[in-house]
């Protein structure tokens, strides 16, 4: 790509220019720049959120910092700023990118250091925040559901890499994204070393079963999702569905009524069919359908921020 080439990155949302917020300073996509020597690029040291904002406020905000935090603590990596300072820091880039409805991008990364893997030669974290758009998959598939496979590749047990840190190494479910992508679909269901359903690469997963609302714990090694979470916690009670948290084998899916899919990005999106298996009648069921209008009922009366 020429410096002149427009990525989504520098394109201009109507009369605002784009800005970066990066360590404590609002500047051009141009500038926001990091060292070859960042660990964060050299090892994937580092932790990240996706969030997403609804109509200028951030939904679930206080979580996702939360999950932040418990991320770099994990890897153990301070964030030099506190989350007030971040909640801050993305709205006000989010307004000076004039844009209410968007994906945000929070990276925290190890910072620079020496070519060595020492951590703690890196004195100071380097802090990233991207205010864009997102559209994961075709709007057409909320209603028709989408196609999944089953990837091949087990998601990475939690006694190597707990996947409830959202650190900046995401090569296990890339590469099972690519068994998705070769398989000419957009989402790929991992199971866990023990064989059982962890989640899929980017999302979370839900079977609904006889009116019953069934995920696998997070003792499945799964990221601990914040939509999964807002499902669990307060649209399926809401509607007084059930939620069990329980161990999940395929069959259990294969089987199920429904099947659906959460993530920050993807909101709430039924599965049509995993691999050659249709889930339920092929299309986006009854009861996904009505905790994703519950799901757009209370972002439209204003996205709950805690
Ligand atoms: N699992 C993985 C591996 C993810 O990366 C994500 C986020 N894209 C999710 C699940 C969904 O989590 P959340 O609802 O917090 O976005």
């Amino acid at each position: 790509m020429t410096s002149a080439a427009v990525s989504p990155a520098t394109a201009q949302h109507g009369s605002h220019p784009r800005k970066i917020w990066m360590d404590g300073h609002l500047v051009d996509p141009a500038d926001a720049k990091i060292s070859v020597y960042d660990h964060g690029l050299l090892y994937g040291d580092g932790c990240f959120e996706g969030l997403r904002g609804y109509g200028g406020r951030i939904f679930k905000l206080d979580s996702h910092l939360r999950r932040l935090e418990a991320s770099a603590g994990h890897i153990r990596l301070k964030i030099p700023y506190s989350r007030t300072e971040l909640a801050d820091a993305t709205k006000a880039t989010m307004e000076a990118c004039g844009m209410a409805n968007c994906y945000i991008r929070m990276v925290v990364t190890r910072g620079v250091g020496t070519l060595g893997l020492h951590p703690f030669k890196c004195p100071r974290p380097g802090v990233i925040i991207v205010v864009d758009t997102i559209q994961l998959y075709p709007h057409e598939l909320y209603k028709a559901g989408m196609k999944v496979i089953v990837a091949k590749r087990p998601r990475i047990p939690v006694s190597c890499l707990d996947p409830s840190i959202k650190s900046l190494n995401y090569l296990n479910n890339i590469l099972a994204k690519i068994e998705a992508i070769d398989a000419d679909v957009l989402e790929a269901i991992m199971l866990n070393t023990d064989g059982d359903v962890s989640e899929c690469t980017g999302d979370n997963i839900f079977a609904v079963k006889n009116g019953r609302i069934h995920t696998p714990p997070t003792s499945a090694g799964i990221l601990h999702g914040i939509t999964r979470q807002f499902v669990i916690d307060e649209l399926a009670p809401a509607l007084g569905l059930p939620v069990d948290e329980r161990r999940m084998q395929l069959d259990d899916l294969y089987s199920a009524d429904e099947v659906f899919l959460t993530g920050t990005a993807a909101e709430i999106i039924g599965v049509s069919a995993i691999g050659d298996q249709t889930i339920g009648i092929g299309r986006m069921g009854p009861t996904t359908a009505r905790l994703e209008s519950e799901f757009r009922r209370r972002i439209s009366e204003g996205a709950p921020e805690n």
